[in-house]
């Protein structure tokens, strides 16, 4: 799933080609699209996009009158649109400019979970961004330090939850533990002074390292391409010490971690007993 790194190049990158072009009209392609009744994305007919922008994994497009908020979910695109096919594959919502251009948002397989919400007003407090914890990239160390024992939990699943910091996922959930020499399954309550500046200095280069990345790109990576230590890497040397990256794999995703750099050497349960970890 694209990342806060991912989704914030991709809106740069789309606020330099569309802003100012002024939308002629929105369509909806798939019936599940649109997940708002009101306002009526028409409201934004006629008028200038202002910019692309982010929230968590979220794209925001800004016009004056409402803002289109589009998660593209795990296999969600928005991308320029110059066939304007009538059946795009996977297509699940067009935004049509006056100048001919369009953009276009597909979603590969069969989930349809990517969505569009319209929203009045600033954005951030209204759904679905409502209950979003504060941005990950340049969270300020006390904010870290105070989040962590509030909501105790494993790690790993603590840098995933939205609601608690916003815009990290799978890959870089696994990539900052690793940095920060944390396993991923420590208990966030318990993490000690040094830890957690080990973490906050973790989360900051991850982000920044994907996003310089992110940004030397045309349009969005996929994931293969995207820079690590240990995500999808198992098998494969750790690049800090040589051990051998390993994975501890769930129903939806795996958890990957080099036990030199992470676990004091302990090679974690497989997904036998994974249940008990997360
Ligand atoms: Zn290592």
């Amino acid at each position: 799933m694209p990342e806060m790194p991912e989704v914030q190049a991709h809106a740069e990158r789309l606020t330099e080609a569309f802003a100012g072009a002024t939308l002629d009209r929105f369509r909806p392609l798939a019936f599940t699209a649109l997940k708002t009744a009101t306002p009526a994305p028409e409201a934004a007919a006629g008028h200038p996009l202002l910019e692309v922008g982010r929230r968590g994994k979220h794209l925001l497009l800004r016009f004056e009158p409402v803002t289109f908020v589009v998660h593209l979910m795990q296999g969600g695109r928005l991308k320029p649109d110059d066939k304007q096919a009538a059946r795009p594959r996977g297509g699940q919502a067009r935004w049509y400019f006056a100048d001919g251009r369009a953009l276009l948002l597909t979603e590969a397989g069969t989930e349809r979970r990517a969505g569009v919400w319209v929203v009045a007003g600033e954005p951030d407090h209204q759904e679905p961004l409502a209950d979003l914890g504060p941005e990950a990239a340049g969270i300020d160390r006390d904010t870290l330090a105070a989040l962590l024992p509030e909501h105790g939990m494993r790690l790993h699943g603590w840098l995933r939850d939205q609601r608690i910091v916003a815009g990290l996922g799978r890959r870089l959930a696994n990539e900052i533990c690793h940095r920060a020499r944390l396993s991923p399954f420590a208990a966030t309550g318990k993490l000690d002074d040094e830890a957690v500046d080990r973490l906050h200095a973790a989360i900051g280069a991850c982000i920044e390292e994907s996003l310089a990345y992110e940004r030397t790109r045309a349009d969005m990576s996929s994931s293969k391409d995207r820079p690590g230590a240990v995500h999808h890497r198992d098998g494969e040397p750790c690049p800090v010490c040589g051990d051998t990256v390993r994975a501890v794999e769930y129903r939806s995703y795996t958890v990957n971690y080099c036990p030199t750099c992470q676990t004091e050497g302990r090679v974690l349960a497989g997904n036998t007993t994974s249940k008990f970890l997360n």
